[in-house]
């Protein structure tokens, strides 16, 4: 019989594995981490944080933050712009290298072991023991987590991708007149409406800002045109592009199995991002502190199985996505009615921060609707079909 290398072994060193891996440690529980990369390393990211992340990080960040946004520019179709400001921070700015490497000295500081350029390639497991294969070696531990992001190495090898749609976004870093750095220093631009199930935005940075767009896979081949399209609306005097890249944004749509045998995914892996945003720092967070507190009730012999950390991320996580898909689709059917309302309704603004504040969640953006919330379901199953069709339509449109 094998021997394990540690109680627990966690491909994929993003905040997801960093996070799940220092939770770990802390509990004297002996952690791996297989990374595929080395750190730092640049991670195709807007970098925004939500306020609502602050609380579930386990130590404070503020070193790694280069901005915080409290004014968001709105356009609908690169027209009808304005801005809202609020009187608190709503979304922070980092640079994912600087973060990634953060948050994974944090987990090495706890007691975790990092081992760079080991990238993961399958998983066997029997009754009692979990083989990890990597491209150069063979591991062994009584549990593994899958933190791998969107490419799923571990996911796919445990036949845990079912019910994920996929979206994808491009990042660029871009290089920008000192004036218009400063300008904005403190502002995001939304562009919405304009690409079906996607938008633009735009985070400023320390010394350059991060521009992106982002939408269904399925648009994938529209998605440059928009993004020219976006970063000339914007009226920023951009400079140099340092980097322009794309990557998969995976969303689960359907409550799901998270974990098979000894065996748990979190993060990108499992497909924990919010459909109507593209956000995934957070709930890789949030994932990650919950595959942590399972895997040490297992390793304790309080539970006898990791049943209930799908349990967990279905009623936790998965019931708060699925509202957000469905308001995703509420919204892609009017958005220039959605646009108005932010601009001239304060409460609709006000709700709109909270959520990103984590004052609110998705969750009560149906209460907000009294006694029609009993219709949002089936409207939003009926506006899910509308947006349907304006995707395919879009794919047949020029655009300049
Ligand atoms: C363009 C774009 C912009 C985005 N902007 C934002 C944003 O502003 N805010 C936000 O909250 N979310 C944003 N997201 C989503 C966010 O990037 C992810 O949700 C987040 O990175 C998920 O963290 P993770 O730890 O699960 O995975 P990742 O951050 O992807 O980390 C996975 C790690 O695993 C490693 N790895 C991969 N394969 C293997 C393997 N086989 N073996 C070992 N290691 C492996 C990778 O090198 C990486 O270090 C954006 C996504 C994209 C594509």
């Amino acid at each position: 019989m094998s021997i394990p290398d540690s109680d627990v072994i966690i491909a994929g060193a993003g905040p997801a594995g960093a996070i799940v891996a220092y939770q770990l440690a802390k509990q004297g529980i002996s952690t791996i981490i297989l990374e595929k990369e080395t750190f730092p390393r640049y991670k195709v990211c807007g970098g925004g944080l939500t306020h609502k992340i602050l609380s579930e990080l386990p130590f404070p960040v503020e070193e790694i933050i280069e901005s915080s946004i409290y004014t968001v520019r709105f356009s609908h179709n690169f027209q009808h712009t304005f801005s809202r400001i609020s009187s608190d921070p709503i979304i922070y700015c980092t640079m994912r290298d600087r973060m990634d490497a953060f948050l994974l000295k944090k987990a090495t500081e706890a007691g975790a072991k990092i081992l760079f350029d080991e990238q993961v390639t399958g998983i066997q497991q029997n009754k009692s023991i979990v083989e990890v294969i990597t491209k150069k070696n063979h591991y062994y531990a009584q549990l593994v987590i899958g933190a791998e992001g969107a490419a799923r190495t571990v996911a796919r090898s445990m036949d845990l991708c079912k019910n994920i749609s996929m979206g994808l976004a491009w990042e660029a870093e871009i290089l920008a007149d000192p004036e218009d750095i400063v300008k904005y220093s403190q502002t995001a631009f939304l562009d919405w409406g304009t690409f079906p199930g996607g938008y633009g935005w735009v985070f400023p940075k320390k010394d350059h800002f991060s521009i992106g767009v982002g939408g269904p896979a399925s648009l994938s081949t529209r998605m440059m045109a928009y993004y020219n399209q976006f970063t000339r609306s914007t009226g920023i005097r951009f400079l140099e592009t340092k980097s322009i890249k794309s990557w998969p944004i995976p969303v689960r749509i359907r409550e799901s199995q998270f974990h098979n045998g000894r065996v748990l995914i979190i993060g990108d892996a499992a497909g924990l991002t919010d459909p109507m945003t593209g956000e995934g720092i957070y709930y890789a967070v949030k994932s990650a502190k919950i595959a942590a507190e399972t895997c040490s009730d297992y390793l304790r012999g309080k539970v006898s199985s990791l049943e209930s950390y799908s349990e967990h991320i279905n009623t936790e996580l998965m019931t708060e996505l699925l509202e957000a898909n469905r308001i995703k689709y509420i919204f892609n059917a009017a958005p220039l009615r959605i646009h108005e309302l932010v601009r001239e309704n304060d409460r609709v603004w006000g709700g709109f921060v909270k959520i990103l504040r984590g004052e609110r969640n998705y969750l009560d953006v149906r209460k907000g609707f009294g006694k029609w919330k009993s219709f949002w379901n089936p409207l939003a199953t009926i506006l899910k079909y509308s947006g349907e069709w304006k995707e395919i339509h879009f794919k047949g449109k020029r655009m300049k």
